[in-house]
């Protein structure tokens, strides 16, 4: 838990918390409308091209469209990534069409009134091989038990360890390169948000701290590195399949909202504290 780290963390008023979760909501819709479409023959462009009209149509700007990365020789071009199969994150979306079979990843973030959202989830195309079945249950699975274990006051890494322990039980990596953030008026703010126990960064579950939880799990080896002449995308280097779910999520006094959520009802631990 070093200070460095900690120092830097912008802790967000219930004002700006409600803020934000109109950002989750706008992304959710988003991710909503891209599941509806996400079937054998669909391509990852179509996709991308809902998620720009909604955006468009929500007065919000893309978060991902125009950023830039040292290994990219471009600005990333999309409003959504779509990462496929043994991609984990950064995909960009493209004219292929998906096939029964594939698993694809969504990722999307908006800022809509000077606040943002970021939300993934990975989608199974038609019928799936039970491995990417189970692949998608224990990533999105991860991403619940964390949701479920965090509390205020408490520090990160034991949610991290539960995540950490949970994934590898069942037999998959825990992609460790790329990881959660804060989030606020910027997408990515401090704090780091490891998916596993990092011995050199630990935080605690402030009230008013939002963060951007998001497992990134693969099927074999978590070793990942970035290929294509795009350089955008990142694969599994034994080119295992992956899988990515995220959500914002809000510490709040009485136990976390997820802003990014279906239902965002504080989830008290301690029920006896709730008025
Ligand atoms: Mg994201
Ligand atoms: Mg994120």
């Amino acid at each position: 838990m070093t200070s460095a780290a900690t120092s830097r963390v912008v802790l967000k008023s219930a004002r700006e918390i409600e803020l934000m979760r109109a950002a989750g909501l706008l992304v959710r819709s988003i991710l909503d409308a891209i599941e509806k479409i996400a079937r054998p023959g669909a391509t990852t462009n179509e996709m991308n091209a809902v998620a720009d009209r909604m955006i468009r149509e929500a007065g919000a700007t893309a978060l991902f469209l125009g950023v830039e990365h040292p290994s990219a020789k471009n600005p990333f071009p999309a409003s959504i990534c779509a990462s496929l199969n043994e991609e984990v994150v950064h995909g960009i979306p493209n004219d292929r069409p998906l096939v029964e079979g594939d698993i694809v990843s969504i990722d999307c973030g908006v800022r809509l009134k000077g606040y943002c959202g970021d939300h993934a989830r990975t989608f199974a195309i038609g019928e799936v091989s039970p491995e990417a079945n189970r692949l998608l249950e224990v990533t999105s699975g991860a991403l619940d038990l964390a949701i479920r274990e965090m509390r205020p006051g408490l520090a990160w890494s034991k949610v991290a360890r539960r995540m950490q322990t949970y994934v590898q039980d069942a037999g998959f990596g825990v992609v460790r390169n790329y990881v959660g953030h804060g989030i606020g008026r910027e997408m990515h703010e401090e704090p780091k948000v490891p998916n596993y126990v990092d011995p050199d960064g630990d935080f605690r579950l402030t009230p008013g701290l939002v963060v951007a939880i998001e497992p990134m799990v693969t099927a074999g080896s978590a070793a990942t590195r970035q290929v294509g002449r795009d350089g955008w995308a990142v694969v599994t280097r034994d080119g295992s399949l992956a899988a990515h779910f995220e959500h914002t999520v809000a510490v709040t006094d009485k136990g976390v909202r997820v802003l990014t959520g279906a239902s965002d009802k504080a989830a008290a631990r301690d029920g006896e504290n709730e008025s």
